[in-house]
């Protein structure tokens, strides 16, 4: 679990998905849009979500 803040910059994510695979809790993935979505970040725990924004290959990823 964490309260971290969680954010994905959707005009940089290339939809690769690794963040819907590292926290599939914390991101879903927009099918339409071809982009990841924060879903409920409180659900993962705060490594994962670290992880999660260190592995976004164009770093969309904030976690504060
Ligand atoms: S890892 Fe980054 S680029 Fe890939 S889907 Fe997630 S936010 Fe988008």
């Amino acid at each position: 679990m964490s309260d971290l803040e969680v954010r994905v910059d959707t005009s940089i994510c290339i939809g690769f998905g690794n963040c819907v695979r590292t926290a599939p809790e914390a991101f879903a993935f927009d099918d339409e849009q071809g982009v990841a979505t924060v879903a409920d970040p409180a659900a993962a725990d705060e490594e994962r979500l670290a992880l999660a924004e260190q592995e976004c290959p164009t770093g969309a990823i904030y976690v504060e």
